[in-house]
């Protein structure tokens, strides 16, 4: 039994309240870890000592000097990266042959950043005024608050301690409850790569016990969130009240939007992909399948063919393509979605219950399921499931594509798959998302911003445009007169 510390300070600390969170594993229903039950003392504790960084050796060390020890994180992340990876599917599910190729990304994410920190440059701007000399200059926002979602704890730490010390911030990382241990792991060996003490910070628990005070604490003064719409409003509302800078990134019930001239076999293996990847727990996950009527019999066919042949196994085996569900509260709602769906009366074609996997029974596993015959009104088809569960809707034109995949509350991605170029590119505009994919899905970029419209969110991650997230403007001017 691993039990873990909080991280605060640069030093491994025990939870102020001596208790811990049981940690479970997913393919088994195992406990493997004990995390620690951190609350509002904690996230104080943490929040002073970004504060006291921020004032300190990181506050003052130049931006080239930053994006030298972000370069040394993605090197120690290299060097322990099989453990990292492990700890992770360990954690909750992801599956290890996902992992290798995740933590390859996590470091070229770092560098990337790394890259950005001595890049971010004012302006001299011209005055109405010609005796005035004026500048704008670009300065941290301040100590920055990063909740984040258990299906990827690790993609997110980086995704927001990444451009936030290219900004010069200071972080205090609050992972999910039901994910906690690499976002610890990953914490300690920012240590050996030589970062100051407190520039990031991690605190474990409940979010009611620490992760409201941390959004509450009146020196942190920006909030990056990665999580529910429902909870994302909390945090927004929280946040408001001491008018910090907020940052969310959300659900989605994303659109993949296939046309009758598609490549239909390319189409279906992204449509495939698009939903039983990470058992489709994904923010992007392209839940809802639009088909265009005049294929959607034989595409249909084409998809149940390659869904059928989706392996699902332990996340530790490297031939496994569809693992567990990551929490079991969360097994329990895809169940749920299930029968909703089959109560609304949408036609079960694949999947639809449970799997059992290593003959133990304990293990939260749910078959790749489709759905076909539903309409967009219905619950399954609006609601965000976070699971293997994929809602094939017919559609007539263009027009009717448009209306259906936008008459949604998200608007986080969607993907059309056409051989017009014109029409995707049409598509692209008329769409209510903050990603496209045209004729291919899932495909992401640290150089790209990605973010959410509507429900999905506020603010940007990744590229340049997430480095001002964590940045104030601030104008300088001078008289020569
Ligand atoms: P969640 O909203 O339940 O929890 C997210 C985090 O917020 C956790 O760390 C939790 O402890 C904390 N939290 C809970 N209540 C809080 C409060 N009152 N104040 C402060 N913090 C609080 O989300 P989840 O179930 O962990 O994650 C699944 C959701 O995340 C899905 O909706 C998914 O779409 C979304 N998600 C979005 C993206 C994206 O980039 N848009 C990426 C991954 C997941």
């Amino acid at each position: 039994m691993n039990r873990y510390k909080l991280w605060i300070d640069g030093t491994s600390v025990d939870p102020s309240s001596g208790q811990w969170l049981d940690s479970f594993d997913p393919s088994n229903g195992k406990k493997w870890a004990e995390i620690p039950r951190a609350n509002a003392v904690d996230a104080s504790l943490a929040v002073a000592a970004a504060e006291r960084a921020m004032k300190g050796d990181w506050g003052t060390s130049s931006a080239s000097e930053r994006g030298r020890l972000m370069r040394s994180i993605a090197d120690v992340i290299t060097r322990n990266a099989e453990e990292l990876c492990v700890l992770e599917t360990r954690d909750n599910g992801k599956l290890l042959s996902e992992m290798h190729g995740q933590i390859r990304y996590i470091s070229d994410y770092w560098h990337y950043f790394a890259g950005l920190a001595d890049k971010i440059e004012g302006a001299v701007v011209p005055m109405q005024n010609t005796s005035l000399l004026a500048f704008t200059r670009h300065v941290p926002v301040g100590v920055v608050a990063a909740l984040t979602a258990w299906n990827s704890p690790l993609m997110f730490f980086t995704i927001k301690c990444a451009p936030a010390l290219a900004a010069g911030c200071a972080v205090v990382v609050k992972p999910s409850e039901f994910a906690s241990v690499s976002s610890l792991a990953v914490a300690a060996l920012t240590k050996e790569a030589g970062l100051p003490d407190g520039v990031i910070n991690v605190v474990t628990g409940l979010g009611s016990e620490v992760g409201s005070p941390l959004v509450e604490h009146p020196d942190v003064a920006a909030v990056s969130f990665t999580g529910s719409d429902a909870t994302g409003l909390k945090v927004y509302e929280a946040a408001a009240r001491g008018m910090k800078r907020v940052h969310l990134e959300l659900g989605g019930k994303s659109p993949n939007i296939v046309f009758e001239d598609a490549d239909l076999k390319l189409a279906a293996a992204g449509a495939v992909t698009g939903i039983f990847s990470a058992a489709g727990q994904m923010c992007t996950a392209g839940s809802r399948l639009l088909v265009q009527n005049s294929i959607k019999e034989a595409f249909t066919a084409e998809l149940l063919s390659l869904a059928r042949k989706v392996k699902v196994g332990s996340p530790l085996d490297l031939d496994t393509q569809m693992g567990p569900i990551a929490t079991e509260p969360q097994y329990r709602k895809v169940l749920e979605y299930i029968d909703i769906a089959k109560a609304e009366g949408a036609t079960c074609a694949l999947g639809g219950a449970a799997v059992e996997v290593g003959g133990e029974g304990k293990g939260q596993f749910v078959a790749p399921t489709i759905f076909t015959d539903v309409t967009n009104e219905m619950r399954i088809a609006q609601e965000e499931v976070f699971g293997p569960v994929l809602s094939v809707i017919g559609f007539e034109d263009e027009v009717d594509a448009v209306k259906i995949a936008n008459d949604i509350d998200f608007g986080l991605a969607a993907g059309v798959w056409t051989r017009d170029i014109g029409r995707g590119l049409r598509m692209s505009q008329a769409l209510d998302a903050g990603t496209v994919w045209i004729n291919t899905y899932r495909a992401y970029s640290y150089a790209l911003p990605f973010g959410g419209t509507k429900r999905s969110g506020i603010g940007r991650e990744s590229g340049i445009e997430a480095v001002h997230e964590f940045l104030e403007t601030k104008s300088v001017m001078i008289s020569t007169a």
